[in-house]
């Protein structure tokens, strides 16, 4: 009679390898050998690999405020060897009011510029020197923070793992978790190849995928609700430059373009409940962001060279969730990063792992005071 399969143990389990696993995975992996199982072959393949890669403060709510400062220091000066090249890019941001909604500006500035002070309203003139292709008359006040960066999220990934493995863990593709059960002080989780793991610690950053995975430890039930955002790369107007060019969203953040390469991604910046599932963009709403980003900026655009589209998660109150679940020990949620899951990454994280550990979280997560119980998992129980 054929005995049955060895079960691996390990210290923690992260199941999903996108940015938010990754991340939780490489912060952990100085003290504990950490385990992160994939459904799909490659880490990022699903919102991670989808991003706009901006790194915006003026963006969200206080406590993602408070995280994205926290994040900066580390995507400044990533500890040794974590990544090849710098991590940001100066990239800027330029906000344009539509004439008729000059006195949302006013609003803007009064929730953000003095805690953003690199953030200032600019003359016409001056946004039209950022953005020479900016129609005339289509901008009432124009608003720039000049602190808005881009990220090498790729790089970033990749960072976490090296580290992870560093650390004697590792990533393991082609991995999806089907069951999770409890025994004692010990996780048992199978995947559908059938291989088994145990761990005293798993990790739910499942991403669009949480409240399944939540679902399938018996988990406290916590709605998170995956939302399509579609994006589309056009080339730039025949001879510009576009590398140089700002971030630009409307203030209303009905539609954003910003370079990619010698391109340009624009995205209509929807927001379309939708099942979990590898998301793929609607035509209609590449064509409401190319028509809106038209109407702004004289692009005159013949063709899409692609498109895709990725689920930003949220919460019910649109704050991610960090926190053991409050029925089930052990087991830790990390989800519902939603718009903003790299430029918090390394302060989430970073944040959730001193919670792991038992650990005071580091000063520089701290350093902008935030009510931590605004992520907590027991807010919905
Ligand atoms: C168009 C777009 C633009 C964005 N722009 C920005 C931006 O400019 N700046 C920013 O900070 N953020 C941005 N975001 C948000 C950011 O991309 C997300 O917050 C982040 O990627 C979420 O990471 P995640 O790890 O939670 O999710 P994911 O990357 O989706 O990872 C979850 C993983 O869990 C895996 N999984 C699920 N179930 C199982 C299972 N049962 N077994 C094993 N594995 C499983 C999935 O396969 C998936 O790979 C943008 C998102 C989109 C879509």
């Amino acid at each position: 009679m054929a005995g049955a399969a060895a079960v691996e143990r390990v210290e923690v389990i992260v199941i999903g390898g996108g940015i938010a696993g990754c991340s939780l995975a490489g912060a952990l992996s100085a003290q504990r050998q950490v385990l992160v199982l994939e459904r799909e072959a490659q880490p990022a393949y699903h919102a991670s690999g989808r991003s706009a890669a901006i790194y915006i403060e003026p963006y969200s709510s206080d406590p993602i405020f408070a995280l994205t400062l926290g994040t900066l220091p580390f995507l400044l000066n990533p500890p040794e060897g974590f990544a090849e090249a710098p991590l940001l890019t100066p990239r800027g941001y330029l906000l344009l009011a539509p004439k008729g909604s000059e006195a949302e500006v006013d609003a803007y500035l009064e929730n953000w510029a003095h805690r953003c002070t690199d953030l200032a309203e600019i003359s016409l003139e001056a946004a039209h020197g950022l953005l020479p292709v900016l129609r005339q008359g289509y901008a009432g006040r124009a608003v720039y923070d000049r602190n808005a960066l881009a990220m090498d999220t790729h790089g970033m990934i990749q960072g976490y793992l090296r580290q992870v493995k560093a650390g004697g863990g590792r990533f393991q593709g082609g991995a999806e978790v089907v069951g999770i059960e409890k025994f004692g002080d010990t996780f048992t989780v199978t995947l559908a190849s059938g291989e088994r793991f145990e761990a005293p610690v798993v990790v739910n950053a499942a991403g669009a995928w949480a409240s399944a995975v939540g679902a399938l430890a018996g988990a406290a039930p916590l709605r998170l609700s995956p939302l399509r955002r579609s994006a589309a790369l056009i080339s730039g107007p025949e001879g510009a430059d576009v590398r140089a060019w700002p971030a630009v969203s409307s203030l209303q953040k009905s539609f954003y373009f910003k370079p990619e390469g010698g391109e340009l991604m624009v995205s209509p910046a929807d927001e379309t409940p939708f099942d979990a599932c590898d998301a793929y963009p609607d035509d209609y709403d590449l064509a409401v962001g190319i028509a809106r980003a038209e109407e702004c900026a004289d692009l005159k655009v013949q063709r899409i060279n692609s498109s895709w589209a990725g689920l930003r998660t949220f919460s019910d109150d649109g704050q991610p969730i960090y926190g053991f679940d409050p029925t089930l020990p052990g087991f830790y949620w990390c989800a519902g990063q939603g718009g903003t899951g790299f430029q918090t990454a390394a302060g989430g994280a970073a944040w959730c792992a001193a919670e792991i550990l038992g650990t005071a979280p580091p000063e520089a997560v701290m350093a902008q005071p935030f009510d931590t119980a605004a992520f907590r998992p027991e807010r919905f129980a």
